[in-house]
């Protein structure tokens, strides 16, 4: 392994030789971004962003070389829509018309709502930035950026496959000799799995994300197929390299889906009974939807704010979402003059006990905010958190001290901006109760050693995962096969291996 410089890399590829590098994760989880450099050829896998601490502490983490101008891209793959995979999508292909791109048609579905989002947020930071006289922040994209990218999506120009509903192969012409292939994940809709075989027989599996249990919109995946194996004749390879992520590589998991379920109906139960009413922060993408599923599956009515309102509707399909929307079964927030009166309305139960399912998950910024600030100080409530608790986050200060006694204080301030985008500091004061529920959608270690079991490869790289989750699964796989282990390398960033 060679850690490098960005700018090291030009002289790796003259030299000829084969390698792969990590140009993103600067730390643990964050932008995805691999670049494999074989048999001449240049594919990249996934140009995501992430964005790291929070409140004044809050910035965006890049993966190196702007968008890889100076360098020819042969294909480029966005595994799936989350933004630290795909967030830099538009700039990428923009900047590369030479390169074969793929990714799923749910991931262009989700996409359109996702840049609508990222081009609001900049335009209210430029707004923002004018009002308090400060420079106009550098935009990542222009609005004709996502406009002429998504005409082209929409004109064959991408190869546009539909993992979430077959298995896919393809190759090009003028690729000569290479294959590539997708199928389905579980991560989240859209999400596939990437193989990729060389002209000298070489077969490289990228995981991207990928869950092998199942949650409420989508079925696990704990094997890749058979018969797509076959269809790509990837047994046949002389060598198999696996790119694995590993959110969950030190953890197993503590609770069966039904046994969380079951749980989770208690906690509401009880609040029912009590008079109160339950807050789910989420993120919108993914876990927003499949909440909101789940309550109405476990038989609640559900109320729905924020970005959530729109990926809903793309996951769930027009048809359910119009049928729930009409029969009351999920209520939305309607924005215009009234929106401060229905969050004190769903706050304070005058629809009835309805859960609320709105954005975001860390309680830093987002409709959240407001019915947190409602809500928070009501014993009779309580506030669910159902993903990862990020540092730093107020999400994971509300947890850190709802249990305090009130002499060693019980208050968290919550960042509100009014409409002139002067940040309001609001002093909350915790009486409400607080449960957490794991509903990871990312495969847990013993999953991630059967995954690798089943594949049978020669070197397993390990990414997009905490040293914790590295180290985890390392033991693991050292554990389960022996004297039998593929050899284990985590690609973290900027670190060079040579294949
Ligand atoms: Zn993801």
């Amino acid at each position: 392994m060679l850690k490098i410089r960005f700018e090291d890399l030009y002289a790796h590829l003259d030299s000829g030789d084969d390698f792969i590098v990590e140009l993103g994760e600067q730390q643990g989880i964050g932008s995805s971004s691999l670049f494999i450099h074989k048999h001449g050829r240049n594919i990249l896998v996934d140009r995501g962003l992430a964005f790291e601490g929070s409140g004044a502490d809050k910035r965006t983490n890049f993966p190196v070389g702007k968008n890889l101008e100076d360098i020819h891209l042969d294909v480029i793959i966005l595994t799936h829509v989350h933004a630290d995979h795909a967030g830099l999508i538009v700039p990428i292909v923009l900047a590369h018309p030479e390169a074969h791109v793929v990714f799923s048609a749910k991931t262009l579905e989700e996409l359109k709502i996702v840049l609508a989002d990222s081009l609001s947020i900049q335009k209210k930071e430029a707004r923002k930035a004018s009002i308090l006289g400060l420079p106009t922040p550098k935009a990542m994209f222009s609005q004709e950026d996502v406009q002429l990218f998504l005409l082209r999506a929409e004109s064959d120009f991408y190869e546009i496959v539909d993992t979430d509903n077959e298995d896919v192969c393809v190759s090009w012409e003028d690729l000569p000799g290479w294959d590539f292939g997708f199928t389905f994940s579980g991560h989240t809709h859209g999400a596939f799995i990437s193989f990729i075989k060389s002209p000298d027989n070489v077969g490289f599996v990228v995981t991207g994300d990928i869950c092998a249990h199942d949650q409420e919109t989508t079925r696990g995946v704990l094997k890749v197929k058979e018969s797509f194996l076959k269809m790509m004749n990837f047994r046949e390879c002389k060598k198999i390299i696996l790119i694995t992520e590993a959110t969950n590589g030190n953890r197993d998991r503590k609770e069966t889906q039904d046994e969380m379920d079951n749980r989770l109906k208690a906690v509401l139960d009880e609040t029912l009974l009590l008079g109160g009413n339950a807050l789910f922060p989420v993120f919108m993408i993914n876990r927003g939807p499949n909440m909101v599923i789940k309550l109405v599956r476990l038989g609640y009515k559900v109320f729905v704010a924020g970005g959530v309102r729109k990926t809903l509707k793309a996951e769930i399909g027009s048809k359910l979402f119009d049928k729930w929307t009409a029969d009351k079964t999920v209520m939305l927030i309607q924005d215009g003059v009234n929106y401060e009166h229905q969050v004190k309305s769903a706050s304070h139960g005058e629809y009835g006990f309805r859960p609320i399912v709105t954005s975001s998950a860390t309680l830093d910024q987002g409709a959240g905010i407001d019915f947190a600030i409602e809500m928070l100080p009501n014993p009779k409530n309580v506030l669910i958190s159902t993903g990862h608790r990020f540092d730093g986050s107020k999400m994971q200060e509300f947890f850190a001290v709802k249990d305090n006694p009130v002499e060693l204080g019980r208050t968290i301030v919550l960042n509100k901006t009014d409409n002139r985008f002067r940040e309001i500091k609001k002093p909350v004061h915790i009486r409400c109760d607080g449960h957490h529920f794991d509903y990871s959608a990312h495969s847990y270690r013993k999953d991630l050693v059967a995954f690798v079991a089943s594949l049978n490869p020669e070197i397993v790289f390990v990414k997009h995962c905490t040293n914790e989750g590295f180290h985890g699964l390392e033991t693991a796989l050292r554990d389960s096969f022996g004297d039998k282990c593929p050899s284990i390398n985590r690609a973290s960033h900027l670190c060079l291996f040579k294949l």
